[in-house]
């Protein structure tokens, strides 16, 4: 069971909280009526989990948008926001690996890591210019039927953590997927004008988006995070982006982009942005992050 689960509201004080719920906007309520219980590592899965808890819960997000999560070293205050959190949503499949050590680290005891990638049918990057072997792709919110799937585990875990609220989660929960199958028909439409449909991205970062859309990506710049492609990977990628048929190559605010720019000016190639992470002005929710990958793509494959 979820740790907190004792901590449940009496009937009627939910129900007077549901009503003024109904009538106050959020900003306007005391700060005392909300309960700081929950926290997600990045964006994509925080834009899921506050959206499913409305105001029965205040979630937290723990990677300020703009950094990397593969190279990220949790803050002191970090830490310290994380304090009287009961559940901490996490990526797992290697992207967030700090997660169980903040959670540790904040002390609150009861606080518990939930892995959603692990129950996403994750997929296997191929072999390849990837790097020599398969690898695991964590990203897997790329895909918005997986994020889908998301929504329904944080649904059943909000309502583990607050039984009282389940219904409320339920509805909440089936407006965002019904939002999320018209962002996918969207997407499809939009990607069936696509006329190439080879990229290389930064990172590992959208295998499923690429499999979900029918795109194939052929090559990584940087197969593990944070460390540098030796010189024979850079030179298969030049070889890979050269036209007329060359890939279309991606760079992603969150990283250093250098090499990536070096290889499109020695191949003669433009390079385009695409961020997977989301969490900035022009991502601020998990439809807009999604839409910013298809707008890179209507841009780079057309
Ligand atoms: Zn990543």
């Amino acid at each position: 069971m979820l740790a907190g689960a004792g901590r449940s509201h009496g009937g009627r004080t939910v129900l007077a909280l549901a009503l003024l719920a109904a009538a106050v906007p959020l900003a306007c309520r005391p700060a005392a009526q909300r309960q700081a219980r929950v926290a997600a590592t990045v964006f994509p899965i925080y834009d899921i989990a506050r959206r499913v808890a409305g105001d029965r819960v205040d979630v937290r997000l723990v990677l300020a948008p703009g950094l990397d999560p593969h190279g990220y070293e949790p803050r002191p205050k970090d830490v310290a926001a994380l304090a009287d959190v009961t559940l901490l949503f996490a990526v797992g499949l290697g992207l967030d690996p700090w997660a169980a050590s903040i959670a540790r680290a904040a002390g609150a005891g009861e606080a518990r890591v939930f892995e959603l990638g692990p129950l996403m049918d994750p997929i296997l990057a191929p072999p390849g210019v990837v790097r020599s072997e398969p690898l695991i792709d964590a990203h897997f919110w790329t895909d918005p039927l997986r994020a889908r799937h998301a929504v329904g585990v944080v649904v059943e875990a909000l309502d583990g953590l607050d039984p009282e609220g389940g219904p409320f989660y339920r509805e909440r929960g089936a407006a965002l997927q019904h939002a999320i199958d018209a962002l996918h028909a969207d997407v499809r439409d939009r990607s069936a004008r696509w006329q190439r449909r080879r990229i290389v991205t930064f990172h590992g970062s959208l295998f499923y988006f690429a499999a979900r859309y029918g795109l194939q990506v052929v090559g990584v710049v940087q197969p593990v995070p944070g460390s540098e492609p030796t010189a024979q990977h850079v030179s298969a990628l030049g070889a890979l982006l050269r036209p007329p048929d060359g890939a279309a190559l991606f760079v992603e605010p969150q990283l250093d982009s250098q090499l990536a720019r070096t290889l499109a000016r020695d191949a003669g190639v433009s390079v385009h942005v695409v961020d997977p992470l989301g969490g900035g002005p022009a991502a601020s929710s998990y439809e807009d992050l999604i839409r910013g990958i298809a707008h890179a793509m209507d841009e780079a494959l057309r």
